[in-house]
């Protein structure tokens, strides 16, 4: 991550947060390039390469104190206060897996020994042709499923060692969009972005300004009273974000977000993810879309038969032989 280290000063969503203009133009993203760390030639792997010794221990990943830069558009969250710096020492990674076997009920083996690391403010897109287990790491992650074997680590607890009724508290840590938009048909945007809200008991007097901030941040300020049926596609995608975003995620997910959107309007969507991750959230995008995987330049994480085969910064697309 380039512009939100960890433990940065959170700051404040202002009106110029918001994406005036979003050009579809793929050059600003090459531009974001500069901004970057260096980087290392694409076919080298991470040289940290996290992935291969994940700290996997709870007490290794300690609860972060606070959240990074979104922190200005959570609920209530102003009044948080800062994290100590041995604290954000502690709270860098989002992420982690270990060894992680998944084989479901049928006896499909869907994931095969996975290691995966996410440290706060990272921006990785996860690839791989249809059937390689990108959508049952998702499913790991948002305790949909549980690993067979190995450990699964969201911002430090362990999903196969939760409680039941913890699973909605860490559900929490998670914003999700998906390819199909999912938003309520009969609700307007605001009131879209608001229900993410009232589902978890936020006071009503937190939820208007944190909605208000969430749909400034992706530019749909003016469509709030608007449904789902009167928006494009593009907005319909930006809404969803902005319902991912406003309960002030560890970690956001993006499934194919552009999987039902043409090219421009994806650059749309692609630049605004790359934002909220300069804002401090740290992204992690499914995608086939191997043009914006190349143009943007982040961490792939390549998947294949249940392996990652690539795990690799600043990379391109690449089809696995
Ligand atoms: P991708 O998202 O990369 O297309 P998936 O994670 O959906 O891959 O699938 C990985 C493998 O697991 C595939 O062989 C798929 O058929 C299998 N699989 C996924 N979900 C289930 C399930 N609920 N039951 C049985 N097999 C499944």
């Amino acid at each position: 991550m380039s512009a939100a280290p960890s433990g940065s000063n959170p700051s404040e969503i202002r009106d110029s947060d918001a994406p005036a203009e979003i050009a579809p133009d793929p050059k600003p993203l090459g531009a974001m390039d500069t901004a970057e760390k260096p980087a290392q030639s694409a076919r080298k792997p991470r040289p940290s390469a996290p992935a291969a010794k994940p700290p996997v221990s709870s007490a290794a990943i300690s609860k972060p104190a606070s959240r990074p830069g979104w922190s200005g558009l959570g609920p209530g969250s102003a009044k948080k206060p800062a994290a100590r710096p041995e604290q954000r020492l502690t709270s860098r990674v989002v992420v982690a897996m270990q060894g992680v076997t998944k084989s479901y009920p049928n006896g499909r083996v869907a994931l095969r020994g996975v290691d995966l690391v996410i440290p706060e403010g990272d921006f990785v897109f996860l690839v791989g042709p249809s059937g390689a287990g990108k959508s049952t790491v998702i499913k790991l992650l948002i305790r949909d499923e549980l690993a067979t074997k190995g450990a699964v680590l969201l911002d430090g607890r362990d999903l196969g060692k939760l409680k039941r009724r913890d699973v909605p508290k860490i559900r929490r840590k998670i914003g999700i969009v998906f390819q199909d938009f999912k938003l309520l048909p009969n609700k307007s945007v605001r009131d879209n972005v608001a229900f993410a809200l009232e589902v978890i008991g936020t006071p009503r007097r937190e939820i208007t300004p944190a909605v208000d901030r969430a749909l400034r941040v992706v530019g749909l300020t003016g469509q709030a009273d608007q449904l789902p049926s009167q928006l494009s596609g593009g907005e319909q995608q930006r809404t969803a974000i902005a319902r991912a975003l406003v309960h002030n995620p560890r970690l956001f997910i993006a499934d194919e977000p552009t999987g039902n959107l043409d090219p421009l309007i994806s650059w749309e969507i692609i630049q605004l993810l790359l934002r909220i991750n300069e804002m401090g959230v740290t992204v992690l995008m499914a995608t086939h879309n191997a043009e914006v995987v190349t143009a943007v330049r982040k961490r792939v994480v390549a998947l294949e038969d249940g392996r990652i085969v690539r795990d690799q910064v600043a990379a391109a697309y690449e089809r696995e032989a």
